[in-house]
């Protein structure tokens, strides 16, 4: 068949792989020059809502998907006139805005930290009073990898995080004390087949996924993250790949936000699990049944931010994922994974590529 992926970074270059190796071809929208993509298919280079643009694609292709949210929702409805699109735009726009998000955990059932609508600065001084501080300042719409966030710790501090972010529709969190962090990785497709990956462990810092680790042994916090992302699959009658991003607090998990995509948490089922987020996201939009989730060891991956040095292209361990991407502060140009027979082992490995980015690099370039 042939797949229109909107956005064409890293994530539609591994879409790009995946769909060559199931006999499919790829067409891109990218406005950049030289994406990571074009390694694997012809790119139009327009905005991504560009209508003329997105009607090419979609007279082009049998079936539309895309890499990242930030697409246009009313664009994307216009042009599945022309070929289908998935995952739908409506269970876009619910990623897109984070008050929507957390309306859609709520009415699901899923726990979400304490929030508030903000649209004053006296709306964030009573946030602080009826939620406490430290309070989490985020946009609703267009943040990414903690972009478009402030954390207030005392009052003092209201003011200017309403003059930095005020401009935009805004939310005030509770502050999580998390234990750590995890993603739940599904996908459906159009027949309401489900398939789930382990529970992926992920390392932050300023915002931006460092390391992941899966699977996650612990089959009471894995189940209840799986009751989760049924409930949402099935709800949003999704189709594709989603992540949600949850908060591990002893016993609790507060859901964070999903992604209506392939994710970097799940980068390292590439070579870690039996079928990648990839492939299976490709067998969902091409209606076939999801392929086999299960792990193939301990797996890790590590990102490599801001540039990839020498010495991590010579390592004998883990596959290195270079995207082509030029060097830039906290640009994530390239991943690498390890898949381990224990845990204790994959962590050495981790450790081990972990101290030769930063000898490299300084701490900037992993937080692992
Ligand atoms: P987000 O853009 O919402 O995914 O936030 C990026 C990262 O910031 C998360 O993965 C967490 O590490 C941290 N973060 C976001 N919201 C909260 C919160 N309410 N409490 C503690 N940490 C948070």
């Amino acid at each position: 068949m042939r797949i229109g992926i909107i956005g064409a970074g890293q994530l539609g270059q591994m879409l790009g792989h995946a769909a060559t190796d199931l006999g499919h071809s790829c067409y891109f929208l990218d406005p950049s020059t030289r994406p990571p993509a074009a390694r694997v298919g012809p790119v139009i280079q327009a905005r991504f809502d560009d209508p003329a643009a997105l009607a090419i694609l979609a007279e082009k292709c049998d079936v539309l998907t895309y890499e990242f949210e930030n697409v246009a929702v009313d664009a994307l409805v216009d042009v599945a006139k022309i070929a289908a699109v998935y995952p739908s735009p409506s269970a876009l726009r619910h990623a897109q805005d984070r008050l929507t998000e957390k309306q859609l955990f709520e009415r699901l059932d899923i726990p979400i930290p304490l929030y508030r609508p903000i649209e004053s600065a006296q709306d964030l001084a009573d946030a602080a009073t009826a939620i406490g501080l430290p309070l989490v300042v985020k946009t609703r719409r267009m943040g990414y990898d903690g972009k478009g966030q402030a954390v207030l710790h005392e009052a003092g501090q209201i003011e200017d995080a309403w003059q930095a972010l005020g401009g935009s529709a805004l939310i005030a969190e509770q502050w999580v004390d998390f234990d750590y962090e995890v993603s739940a990785i599904g996908v459906r497709n159009a027949a309401g087949d489900i398939a789930t990956y382990s529970l992926t462990q992920n390392e932050h810092a300023g915002g931006i996924l460092r390391v992941s680790r899966a699977p996650v042994e612990d089959v009471a916090l894995t189940e209840r993250a799986e009751r989760y992302i049924h409930r949402l699959l099935k709800h949003l009658d999704y189709v594709g790949v989603l992540a949600l991003e949850l908060f591990v607090l002893g016993e609790k998990l507060l859901a964070n936000e999903f992604a209506p995509r392939v994710h970097n948490s799940g980068h390292w089922t590439i070579e870690g699990a039996a079928t990648s987020q990839f492939t299976n996201h490709l067998l969902a939009i091409t209606n076939q049944h999801p392929g086999p989730t299960g792990n193939l060891g301990h797996a890790g991956m590590l990102n490599l931010i801001g540039t990839i040095p020498q010495a991590v292209r010579q390592l004998d361990i883990g596959w290195l994922h270079d995207y082509g991407k030029t060097p830039r502060t906290d640009r994530k140009l390239g991943h690498i994974t390890v898949v381990a027979d224990s845990s204790e082992d994959r962590d050495r490995q981790l450790r081990e590529i972990s101290d030769i980015v930063t000898r490299s690099t300084g701490p900037e370039g992993t937080g692992a």
